[in-house]
């Protein structure tokens, strides 16, 4: 098998450099486990930025994508295929929405939320054409497409890629007053947000944020537009983080008080387990209708595999309880941080919900002390990556035993309190 040396060699030399990786080669995984082709065992502790909830190689989850491969791959939407209208019964039933748009990418789901709000905007709210306007927060992560891109406000991700989109408007994240000021504003279609900003450093807003953005959305006649690519599917310890403290998976009779439902919500990555690219938008009819025949698509959208490989990653985490397990190992795993922060001056704070959770290293976002803590960790078996700067994110599989967690605790206690000497 090739080396470490090798394959990073190869991918500096003839791939884009894109991206800045962690210097580890993963060659195998298997549940929270990854290994090296020196055959060195880790803790996957980023789980592809939430996209592997389910544990690698989940056999269910593969067991789908190998039988379908060997049936059907794709037909595009010119046909119908005979697994689609199964899933979207299942995933719309499951989500509780009327219809689903399926798509591949988060930032393909991304898109058509956009295009989904500003469509609906000129034929159901009325607004005059080309001045639907959707509200972002700053900070905000939602994907790399032009229009993404657009509205953001990290400068790597923006400089000398423009022109960019119009139509955008931007507000403090986990600010009502100024949410509700711009809701004023004419010609506002939706309000775009992370019910928990992953990219920006594992963000949690106040606990009524979200509902109450919910509200002053409906009062002002907005689509409320949860981007859950990253929180969603189990990860923050209910379904959909914007389930808020509950754990019943958005089924349960508190329901319609704790769970705040999007007009518009926003799913990828954990929908296939990290096996396959699959996303989707759900809406429910009287917003999903404003989409006709032509107008909007993709070639591999609901093909065979996708509609399988998600079907399985979605049964996955109710039957094995991912969401109740998140919440459970989420509890402990901040209370063993609070108490590493007191002892070591290098922890600032913990911060998170269900098992998206990260540590504020105590130390400038401009050094290199929260990388180096990362490349420490890799050594002592644990894989998690610095996100802006100073702030290490910690992410595991959700199918993780009490046990398991202890083991990585013990790593990253281990290596928190060496690299102070
Ligand atoms: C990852 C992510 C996206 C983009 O998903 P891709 O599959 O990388 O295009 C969008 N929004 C959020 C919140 C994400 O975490």
């Amino acid at each position: 098998m090739i080396s470490t040396k090798d394959a990073i060699t190869l991918e500096d030399k003839y791939g884009a450099h894109n991206y800045h990786p962690l210097p580890v080669v993963l060659a195998k995984g298997d549940g929270v486990y990854v290994w090296d082709p020196e055959g060195n065992q880790y803790f996957d502790f980023l789980s592809a930025y939430s996209a592997v909830n389910q544990g690698h190689c989940h056999p269910k989850i593969i067991g789908a994508l190998k039988s379908q491969a060997e049936t059907l791959t794709l037909t595009s939407r010119a046909f119908y295929n005979n697994v689609l209208g199964e899933f979207e019964q299942f995933i719309t039933e499951y989500f509780n929405f009327d219809k689903v748009l399926p798509m591949n990418t988060g930032a393909e789901g991304v898109e058509t939320a956009i295009k989904l709000c500003r469509k609906w905007a000129y034929e159901k709210k009325g607004t005059p054409e080309n001045e639907a306007k959707i509200i972002v927060c700053s900070n905000n992560f939602h994907g790399r497409t032009t229009t993404i891109i657009s509205f953001s406000n990290d400068a790597d991700a923006q400089k000398n890629f423009g022109p960019y989109t119009p139509g955008f408007l931007k507000v403090e994240y986990n600010n009502l007053e100024q949410l509700e000021e711009i809701l004023k504003e004419e010609n506002v279609a939706g309000f775009l947000v992370e019910p928990i900003q992953g990219e920006a450093g594992v963000m949690v807003p106040e606990s009524n944020y979200l509902s109450k953005a919910r509200d002053l959305c409906k009062k002002y006649n907005a689509l409320f537009i949860a981007d859950e690519i990253q929180t969603g599917i189990a990860r923050t310890g209910s379904l959909l983080a914007v389930c808020g403290e509950c754990s019943c998976q958005g089924h349960c009779e508190r329901q319609p008080e704790t769970y705040v439902k999007p007009d518009v919500l926003i799913l990828g990555k954990a929908l296939s387990g990290g096996v396959y690219p699959v996303s989707a938008v759900l809406a429910d009819d009287d917003i999903m209708d404003v989409i006709k025949p032509g107008q909007h698509g993709s070639t591999f959208g609901g093909n065979p595999i996708a509609a399988k490989v998600a079907k399985a990653a979605l049964e996955v985490v109710r039957d094995e309880n991912l969401a109740q397990n998140a919440r459970k190992l989420g509890k402990v795993f901040r209370q063993e941080m609070e108490t590493l922060a007191e002892e070591s001056d290098l922890v600032e704070s913990v911060r998170g919900r269900g098992l998206l959770n990260a540590i504020v290293i105590n130390d400038s976002p401009d050094s290199k002390t929260a990388w180096n803590i990362c490349v420490a960790l890799k050594d002592n078996g644990l894989l998690a990556k610095p996100t802006h700067g100073n702030i290490i994110r910690f992410a595991p599989p959700l199918v993780m035993t009490e046990e398991q967690l202890a083991s990585c605790v013990a790593i990253i206690r281990k290596t928190i309190l060496d690299f102070e000497k």
